[in-house]
């Protein structure tokens, strides 16, 4: 039996495929039901990674009914209000980087699991032999392992001592409800699709999501345990709009502080245990960590299949490819995430979109 830990869009993509190929697996996973907690934000899904694993499931016209194509607008200000940048995507504009909710992903992928694939409320903590522990008391044999339960894997620890560490930033985030009713103004600054605002040493975001729900974010180089007012305080100069959208939000503020594995780890080949997702390859938070899951759950699932009956022949075509392509993207996100970084953010960025020489 195959078992996925995990039932995230690494996860539950692998699952898809598999079934796609008539091989079955079980996805066991820590959340007690599928809307045990929000989704959060949107997820731009790329055409040779999210949207190519999408192809491969058999999903690609469900995707596209539910993706939104106007969630690729786009304005870039300076914390003095100015307007660097601002794209409006035509209606007829190529799908290239459409955004799904995540909920709307999860969704569209747990509908095309046969029932009962996903084990709910199943929360492993470790193996021993090819027997899974999970967090009350149950058990259950695997033959092959697949660690897709995000940053911090506790499947990763069978494979590698490695551990993610910190980035030295923190992403401070909180969300406006139903904002086009309770707070046009706002909801009409913040548009259809993204919103960042740089200033000298932090960056506001903002998204707006599919169901009336404005993501609200700021990022900034702290210390992992920052109050949060500290963070959301912004200094005397940023113009009085973005306080008024700070101060709209519903909910608490909540710190989530970033972590990144090294680029390029890789682990000894262990028979019949793997990594996907960002179990394998957690990566500055650039449109990418969601897109390579997926990839990584569409290459390990068509590998699988092509070595039927072989599994470590499966897991190292695998682990070979995805060590590659993985750590290319990491070095580029790190390169982005240096770009994004204050105090010249706006500059270095407004240059990569070749809006200034
Ligand atoms: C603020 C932010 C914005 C982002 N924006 C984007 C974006 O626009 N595009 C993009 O591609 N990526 C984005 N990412 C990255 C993306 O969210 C992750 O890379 C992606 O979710 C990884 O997918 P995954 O399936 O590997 O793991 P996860 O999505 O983390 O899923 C892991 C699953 O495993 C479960 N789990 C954890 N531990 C256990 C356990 N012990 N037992 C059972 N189940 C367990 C969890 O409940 C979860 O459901 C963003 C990340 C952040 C933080």
């Amino acid at each position: 039996m195959i078992a996925i830990i995990g039932g995230g869009p690494g996860g539950l993509t692998l699952a898809r495929i598999l079934h796609v190929h008539s091989i079955e697996s079980v996805v066991y996973e820590r959340d007690a039901g599928p809307d045990a907690r929000t989704q959060g934000s949107m997820l731009d899904l790329h055409t040779d990674t999210g949207q190519a694993a999408l192809r491969a499931a058999g999903l690609e016209q469900e995707f596209l009914a539910v993706a939104r194509r106007e969630g690729q607008d786009f304005r870039m200000l300076d914390h003095t209000g100015t307007l660097l940048l601002r794209e409006d995507t035509p209606d007829d504009a190529p799908m290239l980087r459409p955004e799904i909710d995540r909920a709307d992903l999860r969704d569209l992928l747990l509908a095309s699991l046969p029932d009962g694939t996903v084990r709910w409320g199943s929360a492993f903590t470790h193996a021993d032999g090819r027997l899974l522990h999970f967090a009350d008391g149950t058990t259950a044999p695997y033959d092959l392992l697949v660690g897709a339960d995000g940053a911090n894997s506790r499947v990763r620890p069978l494979l590698t001592g490695t551990e993610p560490s910190y980035e030295g930033k923190v992403i401070v985030h909180s969300s406006i409800r139903d904002a086009d009713r309770r707070q046009p103004e706002l909801a009409e600054m913040v548009g259809r699709g993204n919103y960042w605002v740089f200033g000298p040493d932090r960056m506001l975001g903002a998204q707006r999501n599919g169901n009336g729900v404005i993501q609200v974010s700021i990022s900034m180089r702290t210390a992992a345990d920052v109050d949060p007012a500290a963070v959301t305080d912004l200094p005397g100069e940023w113009a009085p709009q973005f306080r008024r959208l700070l101060d709209a939000c519903d909910e608490p503020f909540a710190v989530r502080p970033t972590y990144l594995l090294p680029i390029g780890l890789q682990w000894p080949r262990r028979s019949g245990v793997t990594l996907l997702g960002d179990a394998a390859h957690l990566m500055p938070s650039h449109g990418e960590g969601a897109n390579q899951a997926m990839r990584d759950g569409l290459e390990l699932a068509e590998a699988i299949a092509a070595h039927p009956g072989d599994s470590d022949a499966a897991l190292e075509e695998y682990e070979q490819a995805m060590y590659a392509r993985t750590a290319a993207v990491a070095k580029r996100s790190a390169e982005v995430a240096e770009m994004m970084s204050p105090p010249d953010a706006a500059q270095k960025v407004l240059r990569f979109f070749g809006a200034v020489e």
